[in-house]
């Protein structure tokens, strides 16, 4: 039985599948509730081996597109009792999400296998690589 149940949503096509699959399982689990995350992330350069972080004005249009993300799962989601869609602010996404997930003792987390990157041939993502490896609660990977 899961209680508490994450989604990590990056807006991807693939997201878009595993959060349906979160749905299924909400409606199934009734009693469960839903959380569904987006985390944003600041958009740093790399200058001769210095990182720097991106103009304001990148990161305010970033920021804008990481909130229309959420609002659009909070839409798919808006049907649903217990479920909720958050903006987490800032860092590299699997450990924001890894950490939330222990923090707030969800008992799952489902994932897309793959998001918003190019590179088709990898089974996994570098996020849902990363999450699968260290997460110390279930996770269901979507194709
Ligand atoms: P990469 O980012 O390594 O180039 P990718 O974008 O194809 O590859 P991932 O980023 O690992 O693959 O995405 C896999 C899944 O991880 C997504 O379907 C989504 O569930 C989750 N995810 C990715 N980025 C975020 C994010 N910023 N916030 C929340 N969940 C995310
Ligand atoms: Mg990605
Ligand atoms: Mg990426």
């Amino acid at each position: 039985v899961f209680q508490k149940i994450l989604v990590a949503y990056d807006g991807s096509e693939t997201a878009k599948i595993a959060l349906d699959k979160a749905i299924s399982l909400k409606q199934v689990f009734t009693q469960a509730t839903l959380e569904v995350v987006h985390v944003f992330q600041i958009a740093n350069l790399v200058i001769s081996d210095t990182i720097v972080t991106g103009p304001a004005p990148v990161q305010a249009e970033l920021y804008q597109a990481s909130e229309a993300i959420v609002e659009q799962a909070r839409q798919r989601i808006s049907h649903l009792p217990f479920s909720t869609a958050t903006l987490l602010d800032g860092g590299a996404p699997a450990p924001v999400i890894l950490d939330y997930a222990d923090e707030h003792q969800f008992d799952l987390v489902v994932i897309g296998s793959r998001g918003m990157g190019a590179l088709k041939e990898l089974v996994l993502g570098s996020v849902s690589h990363e999450i699968v490896q260290r997460a110390n609660i279930p996770v269901l990977v979507v194709k």
